[in-house]
């Protein structure tokens, strides 16, 4: 058996390593997505791997011996050209490129190459460019231009529509960021604020901006920054709102304004912005003045004519007394009830100036709180043939107030309890002790008050005016009057009620230690506030 000499096993044992090799690189080549071109450097095809056919459209001996520029869109080429002889000048460059190409189907794809200049590497000498198409990608691209643009358009337009309508609001519109610097405002607000423009504001120092006003509130006390409803709703209250009167201090301006305020936040729910709406109702306050003033002046008008009117009725009461004159007495007691219902409103409207003027006056001294229950149950339960008042609790407690304003509660929630259950008979009275307070209330089982009144009865001149309640006649004013007396005895009254079940009223004042003895505490009289 010959043998071979041992270098000729090791150069055949190569070869067919090579031969090996060179198949696993053929294949990789062949079977890649990408594909390659060997070229001149004049840019003319000397081999394409096979996939190139499914790029180009062009089987590989279609293009070989051809030129790739003429695979470019013709006003691409010279640029391409001038490139490409660039590369095919250095050796070893490298360019990586996104660029158009003609399909052999006529349509314009993308394609990415790199072109290495292998011109000095043995066995390739040739500029190398492996290209794979990215039409796909760049369509996406595209689309995601084109929505983003889209987008940007409608951003950039809603924006402007946005500005347009807050620059032109009515009200003011002040934008600060959570350290109360002003990054937006309005035309109105920068007119409220005495600034000549919006520029002016925005650049006007915090301090300076701060130092220039000052707030007082309905009462005229003023209001510390720490009550402005935008620090309020940085620190998280919903929407807090003011009516406050803005005092310029350099020019003494007085305006009535209600400040709201919104905060905005960011994902962790931590506020970076607040929103301030300023309403200018200056011209508003000025009317309700003009009003107030009228009631005030016409409620004394009348005042006298009625206390006149009065004396010389209980005159003629004595005389048709002393002649016996039944008939005409019975006219004059329904006379003397009519006039004592006007003298009631006219007090009402005469208590509704004073509580605007902050000018009511109490007679502070502690009661027996059951005696005075007892009492205003009795004289009304003397007034009403319809309705049975049942005082089912007492306290036996004192308490300390102004006893005839008290009073005046108890009636105008009773009397109020009477009115607003005709078709019902009995109207339960409850006095009792919570904590540190008494509390009083009147239920009655009549036409009830839907939820979204329960706040706004207390106010000056409101009244509920469903269909249902229009024949109750009334000025809106007796609860108002009694939410201010209690509010100044530091109580509290509300209503729990549902429409078409009755209502209850309750109010509390604070409890105080019954003087000792008879003799009540001697008589003070002063504001409560
Ligand atoms: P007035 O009774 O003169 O209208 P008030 O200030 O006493 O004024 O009451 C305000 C409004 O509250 C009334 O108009 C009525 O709509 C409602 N209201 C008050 N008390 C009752 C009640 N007991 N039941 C139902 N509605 C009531």
């Amino acid at each position: 058996m010959s043998t071979m000499p041992e270098h000729t096993t090791i150069a055949s044992s190569a070869l067919e390593t090579l031969k090996q090799s060179e198949g696993f690189f053929r294949a990789l080549i062949e079977n890649s997505a990408d594909a390659i071109a060997l070229m001149t450097p004049e840019g003319i095809f000397l081999y394409l791997s096979p996939p190139a056919k499914k790029i180009l459209g062009y089987s590989p001996e279609e293009l070989v011996g051809h030129s790739g520029f003429d695979l470019l869109p013709a006003d691409q080429r010279a640029l391409a050209m001038q490139q490409f002889s660039k590369i095919a000048q250095n050796p070893g460059i490298r360019q990586i490129k996104e660029h158009q190409y003609v399909h052999k189907d006529g349509s314009i794809r993308w394609m990415e190459s790199t072109t290495t200049n292998l011109l000095d590497t043995p066995y390739v000498q040739a500029i190398v460019v492996n290209f794979h198409d990215i039409s796909d990608r760049k369509q996406i691209e595209e689309q995601l231009r084109v929505s983003e643009q889209i987008a940007q358009r409608q951003v950039k337009e809603s924006h402007d529509q946005l500005s347009a309508i807050l620059k032109n609001a009515a009200d003011g519109i002040m934008v600060q960021d959570n350290t109360g610097r002003m990054i937006y405002a309005n035309q109105a607000a920068a007119q409220v604020t005495g600034y000549n423009t919006v520029e002016e504001l925005l650049q006007a120092p915090l301090l300076e901006y701060q130092e220039k006003f000052s707030l007082t509130n309905e009462y005229g006390q003023p209001l510390p920054p720490t009550q402005f409803p935008g620090r309020r709703a940085i620190q998280g209250e919903e929407n807090p709102q003011i009516t406050a009167n803005y005092i310029d201090k350099n020019t003494n301006t007085k305006r009535w304004l209600v400040i709201k305020s919104t905060a905005i936040r960011d994902i962790q729910n931590q506020p970076y912005m607040v929103i301030n709406t300023i309403q200018d109702i200056t011209r508003l306050k000025e009317l309700e003045q003009r009003k107030d003033d009228f009631i005030s002046i016409a409620s004394h008008e009348l005042k006298t004519p009625i206390t006149s009117i009065k004396g010389f009725t209980q005159l003629l009461q004595h005389r048709f007394k002393k002649n016996n004159d039944e008939a005409s007495l019975l006219m004059l007691n329904k006379m003397e009830r009519q006039l004592n219902k006007l003298s009631n409103l006219i007090g009402d409207l005469l208590d509704i100036s004073k509580i605007q003027a902050g000018k009511i006056s109490y007679h502070v001294e502690p009661f027996d709180l059951d005696t005075l229950v007892h009492e205003v149950v009795e004289n009304l339960q003397g007034t009403t043939a319809t309705h049975h008042l049942e005082l089912e609790s007492t306290t036996g407690l004192w308490v300390s107030g102004d006893k005839d304003r008290l009073e005046q509660v108890l009636i105008n929630l009773l009397t109020n309890a009477i009115k607003y259950s005709p078709q019902a008979n009995t109207i339960i009275i409850r006095a009792e002790v919570e904590q540190e307070n008494v509390r009083v209330s009147v239920q009655d089982f009549g036409i009830g008050i839907a939820e979204s009144h329960h706040q706004k009865i207390f106010e000056r001149f409101y009244q509920v005016t469903d269909e249902e309640e229009n024949p109750f006649p009334g000025l809106g004013i007796g609860l108002h009057i009694s939410a201010e007396i209690v509010r100044r005895h530091q109580g509290k009254i509300w209503v729990e009620s549902t429409k078409g079940y009755g209502s209850t009223f309750t109010f509390t004042l604070p409890l105080i230690t019954p003087p000792s003895g008879e003799v009540a505490a001697p008589v003070q009289e002063h504001n409560l506030s």
